[in-house]
């Protein structure tokens, strides 16, 4: 399905940007990797699939390190039809205890990059009236949670920017929606369990089940392949007129 088409997902070397990635490229298409985490062992979970597989190292809180990720894509692998806005950060505090480089982070990585790239690829997908933005937003681009306000304030920014660009593109070819899931438990989440854990001196069973009971009434995590399903989906003509959605994949967390 898409076949001659090239996906740019930030944030790809683990969890939910791994798992989009390989729907995609099991679906054909050539994917651009990024991350910071482990480049092999994350080409490796693409072995057996007949697509070309690139990576670039771009720290997401750098634009010019963006920019030349961008150009690095369309010179080695190809234009970007689909780019997948992925990468992103967490930090637990209150506010009047939040480091500010902390918060500077998470605005950066979470929000600010997804225009850096929107701004860089846009100008191609015009050219050939095709493109999908996925913006890989979440529960917290919907509703709140204590302790996580430069991420809350990240995620609602980032849902509204995807409602800006569907407006900017509604009257072509490419389509820009966010995707919103809950607790899907990937090294991001991993992180929260282990907290969760030792503050309430429980093991880590334990401690995954009161984080779903809290928020997530399903008692399950959404996985990445789930989403990744998902992203497949909006890159479909099936969803040619959904423009500027936030749809959660969140076990029912916003149904409350
Ligand atoms: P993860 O930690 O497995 O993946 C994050 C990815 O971002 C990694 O590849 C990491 O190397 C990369 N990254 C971090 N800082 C970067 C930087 N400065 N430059 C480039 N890459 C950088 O976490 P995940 O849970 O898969 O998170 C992926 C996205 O999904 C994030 O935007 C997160 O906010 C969102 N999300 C996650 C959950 C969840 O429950 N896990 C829920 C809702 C939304």
């Amino acid at each position: 399905m898409l076949k001659g088409k090239t996906a740019l997902v930030t944030g790809s070397t683990s969890g939910i940007g791994l798992g989009i990635a390989k729907v995609l490229a099991r679906h054909g298409a050539k994917v651009v990797l990024n991350g910071f985490g482990d480049v092999d062992a994350a080409r490796a979970e693409f072995r057996g699939f007949d697509a070309q597989i690139g990576y670039h190292p771009a720290d997401m809180t750098r634009p010019e390190q963006i920019a030349e990720m961008m150009a690095y894509a369309e010179r080695e692998v190809g234009a970007i039809d689909i780019l997948v806005n992925n990468a992103g950060i967490q930090h637990v505090a209150r506010v009047e205890d939040f480091p500010v480089e902390k918060w500077d982070a998470v605005l950066a990585i979470n929000l600010s990059s997804a225009f850096h790239t929107a701004r860089l690829a846009l100008p191609g997908m015009r050219a050939r009236n095709w493109g999908r933005i996925l913006n890989i937003a979440s529960a917290h681009g919907l509703v709140a949670s204590a302790e996580k306000s430069a991420y809350v304030a990240s995620k609602h920014g980032l849902v509204g920017f995807t409602k800006t660009l569907a407006l900017e593109t509604a009257a072509t070819g490419i389509t820009a929606n966010a995707i919103c899931p809950g607790w899907v438990l990937t090294p991001l989440v991993q992180k929260q369990v282990e907290a969760r854990a030792a503050k309430d001196q429980t093991d880590l069973e334990e401690a995954k089940r009161r984080l779903l009971a809290d928020k997530q009434p399903s008692m399950q995590f959404t996985t990445p392949e789930q989403l990744g399903e998902l992203a497949l989906f909006l890159c479909s003509a099936a969803a040619d007129n959904i423009r500027g959605a936030a749809i959660n994949v969140d076990g029912g967390w916003l149904a409350q």
